[in-house]
């Protein structure tokens, strides 16, 4: 199937509420431009030049979503204009993009990612250094950075239960901080969860961003 008839499958299958993220992550900017033609606006990278690259190239109306591991010594290349941070998993890394998105005078949406895949990976919080994040960290100070919300990936298997137990932990911790923290932010409503595979278990599960690459562009090439 070609990608703007993957497009408006979507686009028409899923929920209100529920936002299409493409990921265009290695495609070239032709197969972006046929997804943008056929009504989509959103896109997420996985490398902050490529996304750069893209931008300069493509319409300015599109929400460019960051959902690679953040390398510090880029966020520059990206904070003029990126629309929402995925992954982020450290203080560290918040006060970094806050510094950078201070200097577009603009403030920078960011999700806090959450490991809990059975894989190893050294990207994301636990549910506890998440939590410790919030509890401990001077985040309210950053005045160019706002958390909506929480990122997570699913385990890479076919158990579906499994799957399905991951994402609803992360809406507890997701709820949970939302009335720790956020009780007065509406701001404070993204969860980022759900890819190809396992997309229509993240929306019942609560999901209010899917990022789907594969099943629009084709083939994988990652
Ligand atoms: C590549 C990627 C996706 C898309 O995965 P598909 O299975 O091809 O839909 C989603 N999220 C992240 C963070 C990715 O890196």
């Amino acid at each position: 199937m070609h990608i703007a008839e993957q497009i408006s499958r979507l686009h028409q299958e899923l929920p209100e509420g529920v936002s299409l993220l493409a990921i265009s992550k290695y495609q070239p900017i032709e197969a972006l431009q046929e997804a943008y033609d056929a009504g989509q606006r959103m896109f997420g990278e996985n490398h902050i030049q490529e996304m750069a690259a893209k931008a300069a190239a493509l319409p300015k109306d599109i929400a460019w979503h960051f959902t690679g591991h953040v390398q510090t010594n880029k966020i520059k290349y990206m904070a003029p204009f990126v629309s929402l941070i995925h992954a982020v998993d450290s203080f560290r890394l918040l006060r970094e993009i806050n510094k950078h998105a201070a200097k577009h005078e603009r403030c920078i949406d960011c999700l806090l990612q959450i490991h809990i895949a059975q894989e190893e990976t050294k990207y994301g919080l636990s549910v506890d250094e998440c939590r410790q994040l919030l509890a401990n960290e001077p985040w309210r100070e950053l005045q160019h950075i706002r958390i909506t919300g929480l990122m997570a990936m699913g385990s890479n298997t076919d158990d579906l239960e499994q799957v399905r137990n991951e994402f609803r932990k992360i809406k507890q911790l997701f709820d949970e901080l939302k009335s720790t923290y956020f009780v007065d932010e509406p701001s404070f409503c993204q969860l980022s969860e759900g890819m190809t595979d396992d997309y229509p278990i993240a929306i019942e599960e609560g999901s209010t961003i899917v990022r789907i690459g594969s099943m629009i562009f084709g083939e994988r090439k990652y």
